[in-house]
């Protein structure tokens, strides 16, 4: 995820009669949906969202096992909740990917941990967390499971993450995904487009489409292809940008860049993982394509659309990554010059194919590459973001900035940071804003007050 934090939702004081529960999200989009979806399904049982683990009957922690970093993250707070739990007695539910990986261990390494449920089972959730037993809830099932929608508690009235497929079928060599989310499993379109039609009746301007290999997406019920279901998307009334997200660079077909050509309210915005600039990295990661194949994706994209924006991951020290290795990643950087990057040092995870080779790129020079990569990376930042200098663009504002309250922040179409001032409430607006200064990670800007 990325750097933009905005002031959410005031905080309510909870209503000492109904039980409450708080979530804390690790990772991606898919577990910030996920947790909303849980918000939603408690409250419909009667619970209601606290603010803190202190004033909270349950405690829900939705992991990320995707790094060590994470995973680290997760156990350092649940050693800071088990000192809250002895005064407070609340119950622990640990949901998400580490949950699914770990499973019974789970209570053996915690005891103070009451429920595990992995991603499939969170409608089982509030049946569970009745129980006064510990219990465990990792069971796969083969097709899509569709939760009712109108229950989500959304954290943004006006944009929407939309799952439209669950688990990942490419079996990167150092990716725990395919493992903790299990095989590809597609959401039927008619639900997906019935439950945007709902958002944008509810006036939502921005839907962001997921799924972890979105671009392998087939309707389940006609074989329509991402591309078809996107030109649906883009036919809905009301809504402004359509994004999605992850695309995988061997499934980007010529059809899904036409659809984003040529269907204005589809964003000119790709995120397009690369992992890696050479080729035998590339094929040691089990990625599916070369270096010259993905330049030749990003030579459509680019011809389709001279003015897309476009980011990447990048993982460093990779087990037999050689400076010439890192050398070429770095050259594809200067080359795509891509508006934003994920980046990573290299940390085995469990059941992978890599986790079974020596991880050999010492610790600093894993650190060196990463640092030397994030420098590169800032210098083309720059540049980009300098010649937005006085241009007047949309952005969706999404809130008052936490970090500087006085200002508004908000994603352009390009889905960098924007924050701007305005004398006038512009929260959930889409609003233009005339650029003044920018640094290598935001824009800044004032509104065009006519714009409103
Ligand atoms: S495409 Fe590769 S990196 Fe992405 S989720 Fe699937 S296995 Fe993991």
């Amino acid at each position: 995820m990325d750097e933009m934090e905005v002031i959410g939702n005031q905080k309510e004081k909870p209503d000492s009669t109904r039980p409450t529960f708080f979530i804390h999200t690790f990772g991606c989009q898919m577990n910030e949906s996920d947790s909303e979806h849980i918000a939603g399904l408690l409250t419909s049982y009667g619970w209601q969202k606290g603010n803190c683990p202190e004033e909270s009957n349950l405690v829900i922690i939705n992991t990320c096992a995707v790094r060590a970093k994470s995973v680290d993250k997760f156990f350092s707070l649940l050693g800071r909740l088990k000192e809250i739990k002895k005064k407070r007695g609340f119950k622990i539910a640990v949901v998400g990917c580490v949950a699914q990986l770990e499973g019974e261990e789970l209570f053996k390494l915690q005891p103070h941990i009451d429920y595990v449920i992995g991603p499939d089972n969170y409608l089982e959730l509030p049946k569970i967390i009745d129980h006064k037993e510990k219990i465990t809830s990792t069971t796969w099932s083969g097709h899509w499971r569709e939760h009712p929608y109108s229950l989500i508690r959304r954290e943004s009235q006006v944009s929407a993450y939309v799952p439209i497929m669950e688990g990942c079928n490419n079996f990167c060599t150092y990716c725990i995904v395919p493992f903790v989310r299990g095989r590809e499993k597609y959401r039927p379109a008619r639900f997906i487009l019935e439950e945007i039609k709902a958002l944008a009746d509810r006036g939502f301007l921005e839907v962001q489409l997921l799924g972890q290999s979105i671009t392998s997406y087939r309707d389940p019920e006609s074989n329509q292809s991402l591309a078809d279901l996107l030109r649906q998307v883009a036919q809905i009334n009301n809504l402004k940008w359509i994004r999605f997200i992850t695309s995988h660079p061997k499934n980007l077909t010529r059809e899904i860049a036409q659809a984003m050509a040529e269907e204005k309210k589809i964003c000119r915005q790709l995120h397009l993982p690369v992992q890696a600039g050479s080729n035998s990295i590339l094929k040691r990661m089990n990625r599916g394509y070369t270096r010259e194949e993905y330049l030749e994706k990003i030579a459509m994209l680019k011809e389709l659309m001279p003015e897309i924006s476009l980011s990447t991951d990048i993982i460093v020290g990779f087990p037999g990554e050689s400076e010439k290795d890192f050398e070429d990643t770095l050259r594809l950087l200067e080359e795509v010059r891509f508006t934003n990057i994920f980046s990573f040092r290299y940390s085995p995870r469990p059941l992978t194919a890599a986790s079974q080779w020596p991880d050999d790129v010492p610790f600093e020079v894993k650190r060196r590459r990463l640092i030397e990569l994030q420098s590169l990376q800032k210098k083309i930042q720059l540049e980009i973001n300098a010649n937005f200098a006085g241009r007047i663009i949309d952005v969706l504002c999404l809130g008052r900035s936490q970090k500087t309250p006085h200002l508004y922040c908000g994603r352009n179409e390009a889905h960098q940071v924007v924050n701007f001032s305005s004398s006038l409430e512009v929260t959930n607006k889409m609003v233009k804003v005339k650029i003044t200064s920018f640094g290598p990670y935001s824009l800044h800007g004032e509104i065009v007050p006519e714009s409103i």
